[in-house]
């Protein structure tokens, strides 16, 4: 037993100081994971969802996403879109395709728009530079964020100065042996992280997330990934529970546990008030009012999809997501009518980041090297 369980430290007593100190060291947080009882996970969620309005009243970000191509290099255990799935049926966006997809958006009152595919390598800098040019030229307005996997520093740096503003990658699951657990031996946690580190000093807003409950996630994984998002500090972070896919290498795991992934959407919050943190679909899919849920546990971004209905189908990471049939207009006025249903509203606005204080992981190499214990 671990001395300041003995001493008397409590879930509710690690949750005020989260809420105090927002941070955590890697065994509180730990014991925190493995003990809170659902009053405890209430009273988060409780804290949580008062501290998102009180930093962004009843604003729930949007951003629309445009799922353009699922062609992949990659062979990532649990994903529906891996190369070795061969019944997978392949897609790629044109680019007038893309820029339809924003016009529409934008008429929605979209002002940021989501690049998400697989690692394609059909998309090299020169086109998606050439795309992301295009976008920012037709709408100054808006944010563009591109979600394209691991990429060379040079290349985040040309999709930087192309125009790009925010840039998603996931970091999955921050123990390196789980990480081995999920992914082919050509990736590596390390790179993960370089490309992480490489984002943020070029100056994107930078998104990272993991999955809540993939197969041999423990509760010290957990608490490696909210040490290693504290040290981060991110813009953006996004987790959703893992749901499994059937053509995959793990589609007879069990799925993760939506009351855990909103327990550690209100963890988030508390440690990182500034944040961008979406309802993900993963828990739209996994609970009827998943997202609803999320966004009443400091969520405070939603991102409804704006790819054509057409190839929904084909880009499945994983079973059962919900909203495939649906047209971007319908979408959103769905989206719409849940959100005032709880008291928010759904603002036609980029939802830049604005952290209130200083950056609480600083961005330099020196706080790289700081490590929570
Ligand atoms: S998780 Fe991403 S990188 Fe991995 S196979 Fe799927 S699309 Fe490719």
């Amino acid at each position: 037993m671990e001395h300041w369980e003995r001493g008397g430290a409590s879930p509710r007593a690690l949750l005020e100081k989260l809420e105090r100190d927002r941070r955590l060291a890697r065994r509180e947080w730990r014991f925190l994971l493995e003990h809170a009882a659902a009053e405890d996970m209430a009273f988060a969620r409780e804290r949580a969802g008062a501290a998102a309005r009180a930093r962004f009243g009843s604003r729930v970000y949007t951003r629309g996403l445009i799922e353009f191509t699922n062609y992949c290099k990659n062979d990532c255990l649990y994903c529906g879109i891996r190369r070795g799935n061969r019944r997978a049926e392949r897609y790629r966006l044109t680019q007038e395709e893309i820029l339809a997809c924003c016009q529409a958006g934008y008429g929605l009152g979209f002002r940021t728009f989501v690049l998400q595919g697989g690692e394609d390598p059909y998309f090299t800098d020169e086109r998606l530079c050439a795309l992301v040019g295009e976008i920012k030229a037709r709408w100054p307005g808006c944010a563009v964020t591109l979600s394209v996997g691991e990429r060379s520093r040079a290349s985040y740096q040309a999709l930087f100065d192309a125009g790009a503003d925010r840039y998603l990658l996931r970091h999955e699951t921050a123990d390196p042996a789980h990480y081995r657990r999920l992914h082919p031996p050509e990736l590596s946690l390390e790179n993960r992280k370089r490309c992480l580190w490489d984002l943020k000093e070029i100056g994107y807003q930078v998104g990272t997330g993991f999955m809540v409950g993939s197969p041999g996630q423990t509760a010290d994984c957990l608490a490696q990934d909210l040490c290693f998002i504290r040290e981060l500090s991110p813009a953006m972070v996004g987790i959703g529970p893992f749901v499994p896919h059937r053509d995959t290498p793990l589609g007879a795991e069990p799925a993760g546990s939506a009351e855990q992934t909103l327990f550690l959407v209100a963890l988030l919050r508390l440690m990182l008030p500034d944040a961008l943190i979406p309802a993900t679909t993963a828990l739209g899919t996994l609970l009827e009012n998943g997202r609803e849920q999320g966004v009443l546990s400091g969520a405070n971004v939603v991102m409804p999809n704006l790819s054509p209905v057409g190839v929904r189908r084909k880009y499945t990471l994983y079973d059962n997501k919900i909203c495939m049939d649906e047209e971007a207009a319908e979408g959103r006025a769905a989206l719409e009518r849940r959100m005032a249903a709880i008291g928010f509203t759904l603002p036609a606005e980029r939802g830049d980041y604005r952290p209130a204080g200083p950056c609480p992981g600083g961005n330099s190499l020196a706080q790289r090297a700081q490590k929570e214990e």
